[in-house]
C-alpha cells in the first residue's frame, strides 16, 4: 500500500490506531496535514506541542523505559515521582530506587482534589512516606497536589527550587497518574516558559526528551510514562473511565451491614462481611457508581447473572475480557480503610473478618483509616 510516514518532529512511525502508542495522529487529522505538495506530518504529540505548547500523555515499552531510568540514574539530578493517591500500587515503578542511586527524590502526591473533605492531608502525605519507604524509595519530601485545579503546585515548585541545587529535574511516573496534566499545569503557572523544547532522544528510546527551561541553563524534563498492568484503567472502555477516576471530592456513604452480607462496587469490586457485629462500613467510590448490597449466600450467582447489566460497569461488550474477581481475605482489629486499587476505599471501623475483591492484577491493600 503506501509508504510509511514517519513524523517530522519526533521521528516515530506515523500511525492512526494506537491513540497511546508514538506517532498516533487521528484520521481526520492526518488526511488535514496531508497534501498534493507535502508529506511533512507531525504526530499528534508533537503538533500539540508545537502549536499549544501542550504535552501530551505517551507510554513506552518496558525495557526502553529501563533504559531510560538507566540514563538518569547517570545523571546528577532532582526526581519527581508522580503518583496517583487513588492508586499507589498501580503507579509504583518497579525498582525505581535503584535506578535514582543518589540523586534526590521528592514522591508527588496527584489528585488531591478527589480527597473527602474530611481526610487529613497530613496524614495522607506520611503515607504517602510509609508507602515509598516500602518500595525503597526514601524521598527528600513529598507533596500533596492537584494538577487539575492547580492546588498546590506553587508548594511544589518551591520544593523543587529547594533541592534541585541547579540541577536539571527529572519527571517521572507510570501512566495514568496525571503526568502530563502537572507538567502542563506548570507551564502555565509559570508564565516566563514560552517555547518547550525537544532535544535530542534518550538513548536507547524512540522518543525525544520534553524539557522546559528553568532559565539558568538547567531544565524540568518529562520522560515518557511506563504503563503499569495494575491498573484498573486498563481494563475498562473510555466511557467507563470517568466512574473508577472521579473528578471530584468523594462524598463517603455509609452502608449497615450484617455478617454474611455482600456490597458489589458496580461489577468492579466485591466486599463480603464474614464475621462481625452489625456495623456501619463508609464507602469512598465515585458518587456515580453503582452500589449493590445482597446476602452472601447469593451473590456468586447475583454477580453472574448481573455482570454487565445491573452489575456495570464493566459493560456487556466488555464483559468477555473482563477478568475474574479475586479474593483477598482481612482480620480486621483496627480502624482500616480497605483501598480497591484506582476505585476507592472502604473504612471498617469495628472488628471482624472481610473479603474483598478485585480483578485479577488490580490490588487489594488494607492501611489504617485516614479518616
Ligand atoms: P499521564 O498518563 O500520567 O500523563 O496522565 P494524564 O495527565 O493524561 O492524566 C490521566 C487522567 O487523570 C486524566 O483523565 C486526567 O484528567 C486525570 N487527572 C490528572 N490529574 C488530575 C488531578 O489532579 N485530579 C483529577 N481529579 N484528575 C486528574
Amino acid at each position: 500500500s503506501k509508504t510509511d510516514l514517519y513524523c517530522i518532529g519526533c521521528g516515530a512511525k506515523i500511525q492512526t490506531e494506537d491513540k497511546t502508542a508514538i506517532g498516533y495522529i487521528p484520521q481526520s487529522a492526518l488526511d488535514k496535514q496531508l497534501t498534493d505538495d507535502t508529506q511533512d506530518v507531525y504526530c499528534q504529540r508533537c503538533f500539540r506541542l508545537r502549536h499549544y505548547n501542550e504535552i501530551m500523555p505517551v507510554s513506552i515499552a518496558d525495557d526502553e523505559f529501563v533504559r531510560l531510568l538507566n540514563e538518569i540514574g547517570d545523571r546528577d539530578a532532582l526526581i519527581l515521582n508522580v503518583i496517583d493517591i487513588f492508586d499507589f500500587n498501580g503507579s509504583i515503578i518497579p525498582g525505581l530506587h535503584r535506578f535514582v542511586g543518589d540523586n534526590p527524590v521528592i514522591v508527588v502526591g496527584n489528585k488531591e482534589d478527589v480527597l473527602p473533605k474530611g481526610v487529613s492531608r497530613g496524614k495522607v502525605r506520611q503515607w504517602l512516606f510509609e508507602q515509598s519507604h516500602d518500595q525503597g524509595l526514601r524521598p527528600v519530601d513529598t507533596v500533596l497536589v492537584s494538577s487539575k485545579s492547580g492546588r498546590n503546585v506553587d508548594q511544589l515548585m518551591a520544593l523543587i527550587d529547594k533541592y534541585r541545587h541547579g540541577k536539571d529535574v527529572y519527571v517521572v511516573g507510570t501512566t495514568n497518574v496525571g503526568k502530563s496534566t502537572l507538567i502542563n499545569q506548570i507551564i502555565k503557572q509559570n508564565m516566563a516558559i514560552k517555547d518547550l523544547i525537544t532535544t535530542s532522544r534518550f538513548p536507547g528510546t524512540t522518543l525525544d526528551q520534553i524539557e522546559i527551561p528553568f532559565g539558568d541553563g538547567k531544565n524540568l524534563i518529562d520522560t515518557p510514562g511506563i504503563i503499569h498492568e495494575h491498573q484498573m484503567a486498563h481494563l475498562l472502555g473510555p466511557n467507563d473511565l470517568n466512574l473508577i477516576a472521579p473528578q471530584k471530592a468523594l462524598k463517603p456513604k455509609v452502608y449497615q451491614l450484617n455478617a454474611a452480607q455482600t456490597l458489589f462496587l458496580a461489577g468492579l469490586a466485591r466486599f463480603d462481611y464474614l464475621q462481625g457485629e452489625r456495623q456501619g462500613f463508609t464507602v469512598y467510590v465515585d458518587d456515580q457508581l453503582y452500589l449493590h448490597r445482597t446476602k452472601l449466600e447469593n451473590a456468586d450467582a447475583f454477580y453472574e447473572k448481573h455482570l454487565g447489566e445491573l452489575l456495570n460497569p464493566p459493560k456487556a461488550e466488555a464483559i468477555a475480557d473482563f477478568p475474574k474477581l479475586v479474593r483477598h481475605e482481612f482480620s480486621i482489629d483496627q480502624k482500616v480503610d480497605i483501598v480497591f486499587g484506582g476505585l476507592g476505599w472502604i473504612t471498617v471501623q469495628k472488628p471482624g473478618v472481610i473479603a474483598a475483591y478485585a480483578p485479577e492484577n488490580v490490588d487489594v491493600v488494607i492501611r489504617k483509616a485516614l479518616i
